[in-house]
């Protein structure tokens, strides 16, 4: 009951923040959450081998070779469902339902991170392009890159390969 009570004052909060403050308040607000310091996010660190063991052949190909997946052939580009995106690499929760769209490009798309430290940004200069790689905070494993054409509230778009996700709906 408790907990209830709970969640439908938040959900009233969060239905006031968002009807009644302006666009700069919630930018604001955007900002400071995503800058706001986490739980540190402790490392983990295996050898080529060990991962070869843990990972499937495609796993391997996408986090530890920086692959890409074909758009529209992997896991969860169309997955609507409520829930949390986990990296299949070590586990660590990276995106939250709520903030996936529809980008139309195949892959599963977020306007951000799950938590900052979670997912790191790293520049990418390979294939003769300049694009900001996204790397999982936890194991390193490579998910996809950011672009700047996302929707509000942030203007990002991880654009990620799903085949590195395992999801779990709430
Ligand atoms: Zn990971």
């Amino acid at each position: 009951m408790y907990k209830i009570l709970i969640l439908t004052f938040l959900s009233s909060l969060l239905f006031h923040v968002g009807c009644s403050q302006s666009n700069q308040v919630a930018t604001t607000k955007v900002e400071e959450t995503s800058q706001k310091p986490g739980p540190a996010v402790e490392k983990i660190e295996k050898t080529e081998e060990e991962w070869r063991a843990q990972l499937s052949e495609t796993e391997f190909y996408i986090l530890r070779e920086k692959g890409t997946e074909r758009s529209f052939t992997g896991k969860y580009w169309d997955n609507k469902k409520d829930g949390i995106y986990f990296c299949s690499g070590c586990n660590l929760s990276l995106f939250d339902a709520e903030t996936k769209f529809k980008s139309g490009t195949g892959w599963p798309s977020f306007y951000q991170p799950i938590a900052k430290g979670h997912v790191i940004e790293y520049t990418d200069s390979s294939h003769g392009m300049a694009r900001t790689e996204v790397v999982c905070g936890r194991c390193d494993g490579h998910l996809g890159h950011v672009f700047n054409d996302g929707p509000n509230p942030t203007g990002l778009r991880y654009c990620i390969n799903g085949n590195i996700l395992q999801f779990k709906e709430k």
